[in-house]
């Protein structure tokens, strides 16, 4: 498989008026194609830091940050970002919050914008492209953020804990409709979370990330046996337990 993403010897330190903050120390991993990897580590460990050098937003201390074997330098279309909260400006209809990126750019055309009224009518918001945002659940914003991310076809999506500030129930519900577009477009995603049990049900490998200054602790492959293969019938799977058990101790919270 072709590797998408490297990390080689990444630190990453912080300069402030309190001094000096040193976010990451010497992390290497590497992402492939297609894959679905989620890192999970203790608060403020650096992981939002790690997604920043991904996407370019910073730059790294010291060590190499590769996106399709380029060194990154700067943010590109590639690599798309979504954070918690989805940042829909209220006052917009949904087709232009979905467009907002290609207009600010000045990239919108004819086949971008079928492209985005394609991706609306199919993931259920065709009949709410005219709504505005406080008119639409939690989980159609959510996917509308996701389809604003999508419109610069990046091959590569960062998703920085974007379930957080929902409910379970409807989390359970956002997470696999997510997770299906991320399968269904074909994307790399690389998920940050503090939720064991999500980041099990939906990866194909998880990164574990020690205390601040961050550093890879482990990697765990996930196999899990499951018909669907969609996070909510992994939770099903054998061996679940076994991996939320693994991660659970090695992040050692304690309460
Ligand atoms: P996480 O996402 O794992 O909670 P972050 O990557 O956001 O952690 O932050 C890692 C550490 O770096 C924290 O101690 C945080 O306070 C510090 N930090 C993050 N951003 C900045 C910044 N812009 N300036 C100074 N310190 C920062
Ligand atoms: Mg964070």
């Amino acid at each position: 498989m072709e590797k998408i993403v490297e990390l080689k010897n990444v630190s990453m330190n912080y300069h402030s008026s309190n001094g000096e903050t040193q976010a990451i120390q010497d992390i290497s991993f590497d992402i492939y194609n297609g894959e679905f990897v989620s890192i999970v580590g203790p608060s403020g460990c650096g992981k939002s830091t790690i997604l920043s050098l991904i996407s370019g937003i910073l730059k790294p201390t010291s060590g190499n940050v590769f996106v399709k074997g380029a060194k990154v330098d700067g943010t590109s279309e590639n690599v798309g970002y979504m954070l918690q909260k989805d940042h829909l400006f209220e006052w917009r209809s949904i087709i232009k919050n979905t467009l907002i990126g290609l207009e600010v750019q000045n990239k919108l055309n004819k086949d971008n914008w079928e492209y985005v009224n394609q991706l609306l009518d199919e993931y259920g918001l065709g009949e709410f492209k005219e709504h505005y945002p406080n008119q639409l659940s939690g989980g159609m914003r959510q996917r509308a953020a996701l389809i604003r991310t999508l419109a610069a076809k990046p091959e590569i999506l960062l998703l920085d804990e974007p379930f957080s500030a929902l409910d379970y129930q409807t989390r359970l519900a956002i997470s696999e409709e997510i997770w299906l577009i991320i399968k269904k477009e074909k994307k790399t995603a690389i998920l940050v979370t503090h939720d064991i049990a999500e980041a099990v049900s939906a990866s194909d490998r998880i990164i574990v990330l020690t205390n601040r200054p961050a550093q890879v602790k482990s990697i765990y492959n996930i196999n899990l046996t499951c018909d669907t293969k969609t996070p909510i019938s992994c939770r099903e799977a054998p061996e679940f337990r076994y991996y939320f058990n693994q991660i659970w101790k090695e992040l050692d919270v304690h309460v």
